[in-house]
């Protein structure tokens, strides 16, 4: 089938169609493995509509970036509650537009954290390493029961294979912290880690970054599935992905997951992942 029949239209990220390509914009409406408070599936639409009064301006990479924008696909179109055929119908699309927009950065609109299971499993064969934001590790091996869930995805990708770095962790089961003692995959740097300035430039390849806006404190970023506190600056954050996106020899693509607007205080989580998008497109438009 052809992958972009599995797709529907949307407000365009920004409020503007663009023929420029510093991104191509994809929605993932799923939240239903959320075990806290469900509402991510209505984030790509929010995020786009707050996107709408940024300017394009990159702080970053200090650049007027007026004539540039997104390629704005939409909405993945998803059967609700069937995860299994969501899951897959989500990796046919992420593989399809990798297939078709090479070299241009894939940026993802979550959505539950899960949805990075089935985007990265499409495209492992164009990444070397994984990059996840995020306060929680989501390696349990199962949840409430559950093998496919949000709590659960970075076991799933880890028993592939998938190469690792970890980054603004505060919130562990002991599941997960003896897990972590026999991997090798993967490298973990906590919030203290971040604040001791211990978070290494290595190698990092083709990368993709995935970002649970819980990684942010919640006096930033409220509108989320699972507030922890103790979390990272929006600047703290910038600043990382600075760092990360230095690092690579490309940015393949990313995602931003776990906004939920329904919890959200005047937009300001929608708005400020609107600007992460932005400053992701940013950054990995200056090393091209
Ligand atoms: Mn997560
Ligand atoms: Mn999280």
């Amino acid at each position: 089938m052809n992958w972009r029949l599995l797709l529907q239209g949307s407000v365009k990220f920004a409020c503007m169609e663009s023929s420029s390509n510093i991104g191509v914009l994809i929605g993932v409406p799923m939240d239903y493995t959320s075990t806290y408070k469900p509402g991510s599936r209505f984030a790509p639409d929010y995020i786009r509509n707050a996107s709408c009064n940024i300017e394009f301006y990159s702080l970053s990479t200090r650049r007027i970036m007026e004539s540039e924008g997104f390629i704005d696909l939409g909405n993945i179109i998803l059967p609700p509650g069937d995860v299994e055929k969501s899951l897959s119908i989500i990796q046919s699309v992420a593989k399809g537009a990798w297939k078709e927009y090479q070299g241009i950065p894939l940026g993802f609109l979550g959505g539950e954290h899960l949805i990075t299971y089935p985007i990265v499993s499409g495209l492992m064969d164009g990444i070397d390493t994984l990059v996840v934001f995020d306060a929680h590790l989501d390696l349990r091996d199962e949840y409430l029961g559950s093998r496919l869930n949000h709590a659960s995805f970075l076991r799933r990708l880890v028993e592939k294979g998938v190469r690792v770095i970890h980054i603004g962790s505060r919130a562990y089961s002991g599941e997960e912290l003896e897990y972590l003692k026999t991997l090798e995959n993967i490298k973990v740097y906590s919030v203290l880690d971040v604040l001791e300035k211990t978070v290494e430039a290595v190698e990092l390849g083709r990368v993709y970054i995935s970002i649970d806006m819980d990684v942010i404190d919640p006096s930033y970023a409220p509108g989320v599935g699972n507030p922890e506190p103790f979390g990272l600056t929006p600047l703290q954050l910038l600043g990382l992905l600075k760092k990360i996106v230095g690092s690579s020899s490309r940015l393949v693509g990313f995602d931003i997951v776990e906004v939920n607007p329904l919890v959200d205080v005047n937009d300001v989580t929608s708005i400020l992942a609107g600007k992460l998008v932005f400053e992701l497109a940013a950054l990995a438009r200056g090393g091209r």
